[in-house]
C-alpha cells in the first residue's frame, strides 16, 4: 500500500487541536488544568474543542459554566497558545450541522457525527450523504471532520467518498488519538483516509491529562509503524 503519497500533517508538531474541558462538556479537566498541563508537556498551541449544544443535549449533558466570558479570558499561566474551538455536529442527511456551544460563534470549528446526536434510521441507512451535504455547504469554516474513521459508524459510512469531497473542498481530515488508544477505530477505514486524504490532523481528542500527553503519541506510533514519514 502507499501510505500517505500525497498526504500532508498539518500538525506534525506540538499542536493540539481537539480536546474537551468540564467547563463546557464531557472531559474531566478545566481549562485551567488543561492550559497548566499542556505548557507541562511542552505543547505550543492548543484548540480546546467542546461539544455542540445538539450532543450536550442529546446526551442529557449540560455545561457548567457559560461561555459568555471567553473573550475576557487570556492565557496568564504560560506561553501556550489557546484558541476556543467548537466540536460541532452532523445532524441529518440534508447536511445540517450545529455549530455552537452558545450564542459565540466558533472561533475554529470541527465537523464530527456522534452516536445519539446523529441517529441512523435502519441498519441500512448511511451518514455518507450527510457529510457531503455539509462539506458542501460549510466547507469554508469546517477545519477538519473529527475522528471519520470512528467504529461506530463504519458501517454507515463511505470514507471514500467523504474523503474526495474533502479534498475537493479544501477540507482537512482527522486521525484521532484518543479513539486509536481506546480501540474505536476501524482500522480499514483508516487505511483508506492515510492512502487518499489530502490533509490531515493529528489530534489527541483528550478528556483526560492523561489522553492530553499520550494519545497523539499513540497515533503518531501507528503511523510510523505503517511506514508514513512523519516530516
Ligand atoms: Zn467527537
Ligand atoms: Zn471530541
Amino acid at each position: 500500500m502507499n501510505y500517505g503519497a500525497s498526504m500532508n500533517i498539518i500538525n506534525p508538531g506540538k499542536e493540539d487541536y481537539h480536546m474537551h474541558s468540564m467547563n463546557y462538556s464531557d472531559g474531566m479537566n478545566s481549562v485551567f488544568e488543561i492550559v497548566y498541563f499542556a505548557g507541562k508537556i511542552g505543547l505550543n498551541k492548543i484548540a480546546i474543542t467542546d461539544h455542540s449544544q445538539a450532543c450536550l443535549d442529546a446526551k442529557g449533558k449540560c455545561r457548567v459554566s457559560g461561555r459568555d466570558n471567553i473573550n475576557r479570558w487570556k492565557n496568564e499561566i504560560n506561553d501556550v497558545e489557546v484558541i476556543f474551538g467548537v466540536e460541532g455536529d452532523l445532524l441529518n442527511e440534508e447536511g445540517d450541522i450545529c455549530d455552537h456551544l452558545s450564542d459565540e460563534p466558533a472561533e475554529f470549528l470541527i465537523l464530527s457525527a456522534h452516536p445519539k446526536v446523529y441517529q441512523l434510521q435502519s441498519s441500512k441507512d448511511t451518514i455518507t450523504k450527510g457529510y457531503l451535504n455539509a462539506i458542501k455547504q460549510y466547507h469554508k469554516k469546517i477545519a477538519f471532520i473529527g475522528h471519520p474513521c470512528i467504529k461506530h459508524f463504519s458501517d454507515a459510512v463511505d470514507i471514500k467518498e467523504v474523503i474526495k469531497a474533502a479534498n475537493d473542498y479544501g477540507v482537512a481530515m482527522e486521525i484521532n488519538g484518543a479513539n486509536m488508544m481506546n480501540n474505536r477505530t476501524d482500522m480499514a477505514n483508516l487505511d483508506i483516509l492515510l492512502e487518499r486524504a489530502d490533509r490531515v490532523y493529528v489530534n489527541s481528542d483528550a478528556h483526560t491529562l492523561h489522553e492530553l500527553k499520550h494519545a497523539r503519541e499513540k497515533a503518531f506510533e501507528v503511523l510510523r509503524e505503517k511506514g508514513i514519514k512523519l516530516g
